[in-house]
């Protein structure tokens, strides 16, 4: 087996938590624990390859940065990817390492430091259409101030009412290309567990002089991750985040968790609206993507479910047909 891994955000910090450096570290040790198991039941020719998301990490970066602002020169958003991506991609490095010397395998882990190319062209960079939101959230009056220092961010209103309301958005292109394809792929080959594609990528665009430049968007660290897949040469796709299943009417009356469904019904229910955007919507749209490009399978479940779900015994999953 040939397995991509996308880790939700809650592998590295629970929502209830502060993301001390010891909270992020027992969650990724959690993590670790569970993904060494998976590595020590493989052959030879099976292999592992991690992504993860980013979210809370950036999110408290930027804050950081921009307490700080008036001593330290704030850091764009592509600088914050990349921090981040280290940051993660360390921790997570460190703890598989400790759980497989644990179990005795001797498999090397690196996390590499990784573009992920999109295109200029994208809707999303379109005039209002960015679509997530970063940083902290913000009175009229102080996104008003942070406005006039920076015309050129959008802010949305993404909460009824008034008071902290207000959001700062940025452009969630679609990942075109993994731009460390090769290189990841001579490593999965080699037989590394390798930690890429973090936080979706740091998002960069080719110029007209044909140089790669960093962009201010966040790239969806689930479609982006299927793209890694595909890298790689994946035969399965596993999601792993806070529920145990996806679910039809999510949150409604006659809500029903999904356990073996076939891509054509995947795609009826993403189509009915079943799975929210920016959450289950673009991790089944991930699914579905890595299955019409060739997948065996795709699974959605939650971290402590690893084992059973690969054994098919529970998660959502997206078979052919
Ligand atoms: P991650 O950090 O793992 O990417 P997200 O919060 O982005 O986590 O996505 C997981 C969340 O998606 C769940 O906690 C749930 O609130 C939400 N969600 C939206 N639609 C559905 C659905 N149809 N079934 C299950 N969960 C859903
Ligand atoms: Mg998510």
């Amino acid at each position: 087996m040939k397995l991509l891994v996308a880790l939700g955000g809650n592998a590295i910090k629970q929502a209830n938590e502060k993301g001390t450096t010891l909270e992020q570290f027992i969650n990724c040790k959690k993590t670790a624990t569970f993904l060494a198991k998976v590595v020590k039941k493989m052959g030879p020719q099976d292999r592992l390859v991690i992504t993860h998301g980013n979210g809370p990490q950036v999110g408290n970066l930027a804050v950081q940065n921009d307490v700080a602002k008036e001593n330290i020169p704030p850091q764009d958003l592509d600088i914050l990817g990349a921090m981040t991506q280290g940051q993660i991609g360390y921790m997570l490095q460190q703890m598989m390492d400790n759980q497989l010397r644990d179990l005795g395998a001797k498999v090397p882990v690196i996390a590499v430091v990784n573009r992920v190319r999109v295109s200029r062209d994208d809707p999303e960079f379109r005039g209002e259409n960015a679509s997530k939101p970063v940083g902290n959230f913000l009175t009229e009056d102080e996104m008003k101030q942070v406005k006039a220092k920076h015309p050129e961010y959008i802010f949305k209103k993404v909460k009824p009412g008034d008071g902290k309301v207000w959001r700062r958005v940025v452009p969630s292109p679609d990942p075109a290309e993994n731009v460390e394809a090769d290189a990841i792929k001579k490593l999965v080959d080699a037989g590394v567990v390798v930690i890429a594609s973090g936080g979706g990528g740091i998002p960069v665009v080719l110029d007209p002089d044909g140089h790669l430049r960093g962009v201010e968007a966040v790239i969806d660290k689930d479609l982006a991750g299927e793209k890694l897949a595909e890298v790689v040469g994946a035969d399965t796709l596993l999601v792993l985040t806070d529920v145990e299943k996806a679910k039809l009417n999510f949150g409604k009356p006659g809500e029903k968790a999904l356990d073996k469904i076939t891509v054509s019904e995947a795609k009826k229910y993403l189509q009915e609206g079943h799975f929210l955007a920016g959450s289950m919507g673009p991790k089944v749209k991930a699914c579905l993507r890595f299955m019409d490009w060739g997948g065996e399978r795709a699974i959605i479940t939650s971290l402590d479910k690893v084992i059973e779900a690969l054994d098919g015994k529970t998660g959502t999953q997206i078979v052919k047909g």
